[in-house]
């Protein structure tokens, strides 16, 4: 059986390799690496994971899938101090949490770079359309090459990507639409000196931020290389998505400023990334989309919720099934 999967983040990589034992499995991706959110930005001697920033385990089936990452140091846990802010003072500080903080190393884009090595993934492929006859589906990239034909095509891409390559199935875009996906701005500063403050993050409420981190304090980077990333809160970026970049990153500095009581406009290297897709809501129902007559199917956070163990999970819990039934 060819099965094709669009999309190589965490959910595309490891529907991907689990289905190896039922067919030939090729995934594409538009980008130039393989692992989606779960990205590093590089500058210089910079080093910014701009997507997400560390990642929890609390099922057993994804703790069981991370311990050869874990054992072969893809994935490490990060032991920082997480600080919380409300209205622009220090409530709290803590290194307690209540399950490991994971992370990438030496990057978070290191583990789709691992999964990425087990599977057949063409990069730089943008996925534009699907469509299928009786041979099956056939894929059209937006270089206007084809794939296929495929029994089967899952995609693994955000709601509103799969929504635009969805329009054979009414079913597949009802489920889309039953799921909404929000945005945050990630502002990345690479700084000359070390912050001095007591922590290695920060959540923070009441502001157009809501994160900050010390990116070089995560395990196997660079510690000499300062660099610090600003997450907005999901519910600003929604409302400014449209805005100036400029605008945008002026204010979220100004805000990131005031909340660690530096100037920070000093920093040597300032780069702005718009995620429009970034999180997914919490959202009940089935875990992934499956419609075995047409040949297609759908997972991703964005069927449960946007966090990284999620991802796994809807994708886990498809080729179960897929398992099961083919
Ligand atoms: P993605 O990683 O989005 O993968 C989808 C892939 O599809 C991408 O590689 C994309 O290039 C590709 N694609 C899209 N359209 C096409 C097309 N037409 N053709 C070909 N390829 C296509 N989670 C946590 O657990 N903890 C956190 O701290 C955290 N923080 C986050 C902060 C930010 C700013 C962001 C953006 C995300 C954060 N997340 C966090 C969420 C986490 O990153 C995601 O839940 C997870 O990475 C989603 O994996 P996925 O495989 O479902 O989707």
């Amino acid at each position: 059986m060819k099965i094709a999967v669009v999309g190589a983040g965490l959910s595309g990589l490891v529907v991907a390799e689990k289905l190896q034992s039922v067919g030939t499995v090729e995934v594409f991706d538009k980008s130039r690496g393989a692992g989606g959110r779960m990205s590093t930005r590089y500058a210089g001697d910079y080093e910014f994971d701009h997507g997400a920033q560390y990642f929890t385990a609390r099922s057993d089936a994804f703790r069981a899938f991370l311990q050869p990452l874990i054992d072969d140091g893809t994935v490490r846990e990060w032991p920082a101090t997480i600080a919380e802010y409300e209205a622009g003072s220090l409530v709290s500080a803590t290194s307690e949490h209540a399950t490991p903080l994971w992370v990438g190393a030496p990057r978070m884009n290191s583990i789709g770079k691992a999964l990425a090595r087990r599977v057949s993934v063409s990069l730089d492929t943008p996925i534009a359309s699907a469509t299928r006859d009786s041979a099956g589906w056939s894929l059209r990239s937006a270089g206007d090459e084809t794939f296929g034909p495929y029994e089967l095509l899952i995609y693994a891409t955000p709601a509103p990507q799969t929504l635009a390559l969805a329009s054979a199935s009414p079913e597949l875009m009802a489920y889309c639409d039953s799921r909404t996906m929000v945005g945050c701005f990630a502002l990345m500063l690479g700084l000359s000196v070390a912050l001095k403050v007591p922590w290695q993050a920060a959540r923070v409420s009441g502001s157009p931020v809501s994160w900050l981190a010390i990116n070089s304090s995560k395990p196997g980077r660079r510690e000499s290389s300062a660099a610090l990333v600003v997450h907005s809160a999901n519910d600003w970026a929604d409302e400014h998505i449209e805005d100036d970049p400029q605008a945008v990153e002026a204010r979220l500095l100004e805000e990131a400023s005031a909340i660690i009581g530096t100037d920070l406009g000093t920093a040597p290297h300032r780069q702005l990334h718009r995620w429009r897709y970034a999180n997914a809501l919490k959202r009940e129902g089935n875990p992934y989309f499956l419609d075995l007559n047409a040949g297609l199917a759908a997972c991703g956070d964005w069927c449960i919720r946007g966090r990284v163990e999620e991802a796994f999970t809807s994708a886990s819990l498809l080729a179960d099934e897929l398992e099961r039934q083919l």
